[in-house]
């Protein structure tokens, strides 16, 4: 096709990127562009509200290790878009924005869905730039998708006025030839070689080593080398939560079940691809030794020296390269593990198996709500009989503060970028997104001649964090995205509120009177719902009938049983609205946190301590 208007420039220019997926929302003027995409053969999928376009783009990029870009209006679209754009900052993963504005001579005038996103997203983005002339198209989308991409993976935007999309080319235009818009992956650096000597001595000498992976070792693609590493060097390794499945978890050196011993007890940690951010505790006392030596291995010079971590022990340089550094250079040792250190581990992994088994185990008394460990369990068990695990046939997607927290250590993972969650910014309302973006990239229509076997998505989602993103079940049946939902019912946030089920039917009912109402019920009614308070059970699941799923709604072991089996095989989206223990009373955190928690004050005085 011969561009003549500036969106069928923009489309084209996506194509000669190589760009086969572009996650949105129309409307005037970016209309124009996502139809020119379409007859160019991108795929667009189209969502309900730009946060989650958004998050699918931004995580589409982490999982295919190429950019992943978000079409939406200008204003307001932007603004929802700014969500998506957050989390690909906190998450370094690389993503390209793209969105509609006002007509250049419109600027200032109050004109439609006018805002100065410039402005605005220049703190918050790599690169944000808007395209002033047509011939200015190609060079601006091709900058700001290659500086989303190299480096340390981010945002950028592009900014795209009505009149540059609706405007015409000169018939003697020239386009720039298709070659002279590839973008080859980012180069790669290898590590100083002193610092990889540095690094080995110290691993050499340790007492007890430990190496750290996390999602920016997935992001890397450097499993095959982590593998080798952790099996040549026999060090024990800690995934953190999106880090898992770089090496299998059933390794034998697998860490996970004594993770606070490890960080405790470790004497020199090597960090692949993780940040010593709230989820490594900073790498500080008490969770870590304070005497650790931390070697972070990172794509970001910034990165090194942060916080614990010991500036002149930092390498800087690609994973995938370093990593094949750091083996060969350690080809001739073995850790020899030393009694107290590797004794520690095997007694806090027994301690803390034991007892996570003994939940998972205990079965549900008759009219007693699931735990979330017995739920977890059920699903586990049915999922392995459709499926063995090993086979890697399933992408995981969580979030939810107790489903995502409980349900990580349950479902082990054997293969890396399958378990996606609400990551570095803990976002809430990532799940629907991520699940439109883990089947593009997994199953997304392949070149001709080959049938890959698809993969299932499984999201585990509390109820409050689906309720984020909701709506977007449509975009999930509207492209026939077979996904299985749970979402883990415990109708609330956090926990649920014991005065939901009475608070609700005496505030709902206007004919109790208040002298048959219990001293208890007044005041619970006076005082009104706990701000952590959701509708006591909610019918989730008639979301997915609504739109031609299914829906189930399960309170005991044999209905999640029977759910789960027919959910997997279901080809359409299937919800599962599973009724958990609200967990009354029970601390509000988690165990991230080093800080005292705070009580929940649903039971007892009355009196809020929240
Ligand atoms: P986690 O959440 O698993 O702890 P983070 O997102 O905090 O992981 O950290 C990932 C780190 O990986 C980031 O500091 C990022 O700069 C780094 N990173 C990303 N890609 C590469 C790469 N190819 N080589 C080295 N480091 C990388």
């Amino acid at each position: 096709m011969t561009a003549k208007t500036g969106a069928q420039l923009i489309a084209r220019t996506l194509r000669d990127l190589g760009v086969t997926v572009i996650f949105g929302i129309v409307g005037i003027p970016v209309v124009e562009i996502a139809e020119e995409a379409i007859n160019l053969g991108i795929r667009f999928v189209a969502f309900r509200n730009e946060q989650a376009c958004s998050y699918a783009a931004s995580v589409y990029g982490y999982m295919t290790g190429r950019p992943g870009v978000c079409l939406v209006v200008g204003g307001p679209g932007v603004l929802h878009a700014l969500a998506g754009i957050g989390n690909s900052t906190a998450n370094n993963f690389p993503l390209l924005v793209l969105a509609g504005s006002a007509e250049t001579n419109a600027v200032t005038k109050g004109a439609f869905q006018e805002m100065d996103a410039i402005s605005l997203l220049t703190p918050h983005t790599k690169l944000a730039v808007r395209t002033s002339s047509l011939d200015f198209i190609p060079g601006a989308v091709k900058n700001a998708y290659r500086t989303c991409w190299y480096g340390r993976p981010g945002p950028t935007f592009v900014d795209l006025p009505a009149d540059i999309i609706q405007g015409k080319l000169s018939p003697e235009a020239s386009l720039p030839p298709p070659e002279n818009l590839l973008v080859s992956s980012p180069p790669r650096a290898s590590g100083d070689p002193t610092l990889i000597l540095k690094a080995t001595q110290l691993l050499k000498n340790a007492r007890a080593p430990l190496l750290v992976i996390g999602k920016g070792a997935a992001y890397a693609r450097a499993e095959s080398g982590i593998r080798k590493l952790v099996d040549q060097t026999q060090i024990p390794f800690l995934p953190t939560p999106m880090g898992k499945g770089v090496v299998p978890d059933s390794h034998p050196l697998n860490a996970s079940s004594a993770r606070s011993a490890a960080l405790k007890h470790a004497d020199v940690v090597l960090i692949l691809g993780a940040r010593l951010n709230w989820i490594l505790h900073f790498g500080e006392p008490p969770k870590w030794s304070p005497n650790a030596k931390i070697i972070q291995v990172d794509i970001s010079a910034e990165e090194i020296g942060r916080n614990a971590a010991n500036p002149d022990l930092g390498i800087l340089g690609d994973l995938a390269l370093v990593v094949d550094q750091l083996t060969t250079s350690l080809s001739n040792w073995t850790y020899l593990p030393s009694g107290q250190y590797t004794s520690l581990l095997a007694d806090s992994e027994k301690k803390n198996e034991d007892k996570a088994q003994k939940s998972a185990l205990r079965q549900t008394p008759p009219n007693t709500p699931l735990t979330y460990q017995r739920a977890f369990h059920i699903i586990k068990l049915t999922l392995n009989s459709l499926t063995p695990p090993e086979d890697g046939d399933i992408v995981y997607v969580s979030e939810g503060a107790n489903t995502m927290d409980i349900s990580r250590s349950i479902f082990p993972l054997y293969h890396p970028r399958q378990r996606l969650d609400a990551g570095t910014y803990a976002t809430m309302g990532v799940g629907m997104g991520y699940i439109a973006a883990a089947h593009e990239a997994f199953n997304a229509i392949p070149g001709p001649g080959t049938s890959p076997k698809t993969k299932k998505i499984v999201a585990f989602e509390g109820d409050s964090a689906f309720g984020f993103s909701a709506m977007e079940i449509e975009t999930l049946a509207r492209y026939r995205i077979p996904a299985l939902i749970f979402v883990v019912n415990n109708s609330g946030v956090y926990h649920g509120d014991s005065t939901s089920e009475d608070a609700w039917k005496t505030l709902q009912d206007q004919t109790v009177s208040n002298d048959t109402k219990s001293d208890d019920a007044l005041e619970k009614e006076k005082r009104g719902l706990r701000s952590t308070s959701l509708l006591y059970e909610t019918r989730y699941e008639m979301l997915a009938t609504m739109c031609g799923g299914k829906g189930y709604f399960v309170r005991n072991e044999e209905e999640l049983e029977r759910a789960t089996r027919e959910g997997f095989l279901s080809d359409i989206v299937t919800i599962v609205n599973v009724i958990v223990e609200p967990g009354i009373g029970q601390e509000i955190g988690f165990a991230w946190q080093n800080q005292p928690q705070v009580k929940a004050a649903h039971e007892g005085d009355g009196k809020a301590k929240l």
